[in-house]
């Protein structure tokens, strides 16, 4: 009596399980099906007895699933994975699955699969799943935030250096080159019309920047009116080509901010990442150093790096107090 009791209340706590659990055995086929209060009706039990993950799965999903499934016979060790479903990957569901889409556009799950098995030797895996959307799409907010800079929207100083980076570990792909963007005479600009209406220029210098690269590209803001653009297989003639528009287009597009229309130029640098450069940090100087040459003779315009770029002096008197630490 006792033990039909228990057994009554084991199946109904696997029934009011949150998640849902799968049992798998190992030709991959779904034996039995518990959990996920609420949702699973019969019906998606039904659908998912004695099928496979790709029968039941898009392929791309099935596919990373399966590879997860072997990975845990073979070596007899758990392991979590995430993926998600696309609304239009969902072509066979009920009404009462549809009405779990809720109007998105992709579901996020976590899958965990851990080997079992019976005193019998039969191996299974118990596939545990739970829907992890809300807190997949907050966290992609909050990465999202912090990699963003506030004023212009596009990648902050961190978030575009930290790519580089990634990139720059990666095996070398053909070219990359690295601009520098300085917005000219900004001080200037702030000083005649004011603070506010400067930060408007910095918007659409970012927007017209953002306008002209490929979607492979990316641009950061790196200080106040300065921009760092990731050009991806492109050498420096071709980065030229890039800059100059770039460069002409801010020229040519007047910003009006309050009673002022004001014509903003750049000045840019150009720095290829090829096998002689060592580091982010290298590429980066390269750039600025071109940078600084285009501010130095007349600005306004685009200069790329080469070894033996001169080292322009400031002709203007210096006004920042810098001593030799000794
Ligand atoms: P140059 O042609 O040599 O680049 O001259 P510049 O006046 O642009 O020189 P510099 O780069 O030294 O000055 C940048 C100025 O940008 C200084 C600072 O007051 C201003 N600035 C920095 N951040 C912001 C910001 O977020 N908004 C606004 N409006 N101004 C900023
Ligand atoms: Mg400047
Ligand atoms: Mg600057």
């Amino acid at each position: 009596m006792v033990d039909m009791q228990r057994e009554e209340w084991l199946s109904l706590m696997l029934r009011e399980l949150p998640d849902r659990l799968l049992i798998v055995d190992d030709h991959g086929r779904i034996i039995d099906s518990f959990g996920e209060a609420g949702q699973t009706t019969p019906a998606t039990i039904d659908h998912y007895l004695n099928r496979t993950f790709k029968d039941i799965l898009p392929p791309s999903v099935a596919e990373k699933l399966e590879h997860a499934f072997l990975q845990v016979l073979r070596t007899g060790q758990r392991t979590n994975l995430q993926y998600a479903l696309a609304a239009g990957q969902q072509l066979q569901l009920s009404i009462e699955e549809l009405d779990a889409w809720n109007g998105l556009d992709e579901r996020w799950f976590e899958a965990s699969l851990k080997p079992l098995t019976l005193t019998s030797g039969a191996q299974y895996v118990l596939w545990q799943e739970k829907e992890i959307t809300n807190a997949y799409l907050h966290q992609a907010e909050l990465k999202k935030q912090a990699e963003t800079d506030e004023l212009t929207g596009i990648l902050n100083r961190r978030a575009f250096m930290l790519r580089l980076e990634r990139e720059f570990d990666q095996p070398k792909q053909q070219h990359l080159s690295c601009l520098m963007v300085d917005i000219d005479h900004f001080k200037e600009i702030n000083d005649q019309v004011g603070h506010l209406s400067g930060d408007d220029v910095i918007v659409q210098v970012a927007q017209i920047c953002q306008g002209l690269i490929r979607t492979s590209d990316y641009i950061g803001r790196l200080g106040g009116e300065e921009f760092g653009v990731v050009l991806s297989r492109t050498n420096a003639i071709q980065a030229y080509d890039i800059a100059e528009r770039i460069r002409h287009s801010i020229e040519t597009t007047p910003c009006q901010v309050d009673e002022h229309i004001i014509l903003p130029t750049v000045s840019i640098g150009i720095a290829e990442l090829n096998a002689n450069v060592s580091s982010v940090r290298e590429l980066m100087v390269q750039a600025d150093k071109a940078m600084y040459y285009s501010k130095q003779t007349g600005r306004n315009q685009v200069t790329i790096y080469y070894e033996n770029l001169p080292d322009i002096k400031s002709s203007t008197e210096l006004k920042v107090n810098i001593r030799r630490a000794s």
